[in-house]
């Protein structure tokens, strides 16, 4: 197929994401990804920013994945999970046992990040039928936060840039504390806290779990904010019962600096939800995995069996590619590459700092934000950043950089230089 005609296929027919079908986005035909160059069809080859929504930690056409997915494609591409097991998936619930806090000690695999925080939610709910506190059936969350796009994921989404006001009828109403003010590195506010804890007081007699992301909120608001709140919102839940879940979709395998958030401020939760970057960007696959006390006492009360089981879970050939990406992980001196970028895009960021229209300026680990005050113009800014050779696609205020952990300096510099110039170009406005 030529370019032509997958644009006119596309435009005819197909659907992108948070797109209209009337008046459309433009989209750029890709052929090719080695590395983290993405190569369009027309022979442009930009500079990836966006590691494909955070998964390609290793950048893309990776000699030891593509051979993992090969030498498995020999044996099976897949069988059903129900009655049977293989090693594939016993190898990666091992070492999801093995990498993630000592408490963790089941694995449940599904589809996608939307759905390990359905089953995820399912868990803290059947955990409370289970010991015959159906009253407890709502969820705690804090503003800006970001958990996907299936209903029960969609009502702790912040409320303002999510959903909510389209799905006002359906979604369950859930409890949303101030997003914490408190920035990374610092102590936390008293105010911060106080309003947390004020809320969980008055409402832990219906409160199933608190959700949130630990330490970086990323497509709620890409915000950074102190391992003291996170502390303090474990001990409230375990002072008045209520379940912690950690969605650890966007900041799992090394992004924020720690293998996992949670240990920037050196806690368990009782359930936690892993995905994109789990197969290095190859496929969908995610992971909920639970405390010994969650799991068992699901397991012990009515009906006996925790209620859920996707079709394509525990699929062979996504855990393989996961077992190869979490092996070259750690295989490699990944603190030293986020490390590096985090040096990198400190020092390639800091002149949009005082530009107009700049709001904020952060970075953590291998995250770089610069916030606008105003939304951005979506097709004007994606164009100038392709016409500048680079793939960086934001969104709301935000124009971000996650990019895979084995680009050069040389390229980060690259792409810092093309936000900045977008940005003092006016662009951002
Ligand atoms: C991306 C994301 C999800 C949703 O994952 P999908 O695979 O897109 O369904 C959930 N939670 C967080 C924190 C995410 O970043």
């Amino acid at each position: 197929m030529n370019s032509d005609e997958i644009l006119s296929i596309d435009q005819a027919h197909a659907w992108h994401p948070y797109t209209s079908t009337i008046d459309r986005d433009p989209v750029y035909p890709v052929c090719a990804a080695h590395g983290c160059e993405l190569e369009l069809m027309d022979g442009r080859v930009l500079i990836d920013g966006m590691a494909s929504w955070w998964c390609a930690i290793h950048g893309y056409n990776h000699p030891l994945l593509n051979r993992a997915a090969r030498d498995q494609l020999h044996d099976m591409a897949h069988v059903m999970f129900g009655g049977l097991t293989h090693a594939p998936a016993m190898r990666l619930v091992k070492s999801l046992v093995e990498l993630t806090p000592e408490p963790l000690q089941h694995v449940f695999l599904c589809d996608s990040g939307s759905v390990s925080v359905e089953v995820a939610i399912k868990m803290a709910l059947q955990f409370w039928l289970a010991l015959g506190r159906a009253e407890k059936h709502r969820l705690m969350t804090i503003r800006s936060g970001y958990h996907g796009d299936t209903f029960n994921a969609m009502s702790v989404c912040d409320p303002v840039t999510g959903m909510h006001h389209l799905f006002s009828r359906v979604l369950p109403r859930q409890v949303f504390a101030p997003a914490p003010s408190s920035r990374f590195g610092e102590p936390c506010a008293a105010e911060d806290i106080d309003a947390f804890a004020a809320l969980i007081e008055r409402h832990h007699g219906e409160l199933a779990a608190v959700i949130l992301e630990p330490i970086v909120q990323g497509a709620g608001g890409m915000r950074f904010y102190s391992a003291d709140y996170l502390r303090q919102v474990r001990a409230l839940c375990d002072r008045f019962d209520v379940l912690l879940i950690a969605d650890e979709i966007a900041t799992g395998f090394g992004r924020t600096g720690r293998l996992f958030a949670c240990e920037h401020a050196g806690i368990a939760p009782d359930i936690m939800t892993l995905g994109k970057a789990l197969t290095g960007g190859y496929l969908t696959l995610a992971a909920t995995l639970a405390t010994r006390r969650v799991a068992d006492t699901i397991s012990s009360g009515e009906p006996g069996v925790f209620m859920h089981g996707p079709t394509f879970m525990g699929n062979p050939l996504a855990c393989a590619i996961a077992n190869a990406s979490i092996d070259l992980l750690l295989a490699g001196d990944w603190q030293a590459s986020i490390q590096r970028m985090e040096r990198t895009m400190s020092d390639g960021l800091a002149p949009c700092r005082g530009l107009p229209g700049v709001a904020d300026v952060r970075v953590l680990g291998g995250i770089g934000v610069v916030e606008m005050e105003q939304p951005v113009r979506m097709r004007e800014i994606q164009r100038q950043f392709v016409e500048r050779g680079v793939w960086v696609r934001p969104f709301g205020r935000l124009i971000y950089l996650m990019p895979p952990y084995v680009i050069t300096d040389a390229q980060l510099e690259r792409l810092c230089g093309a936000v900045c110039e977008v940005v003092g170009a006016g662009s951002g406005r």
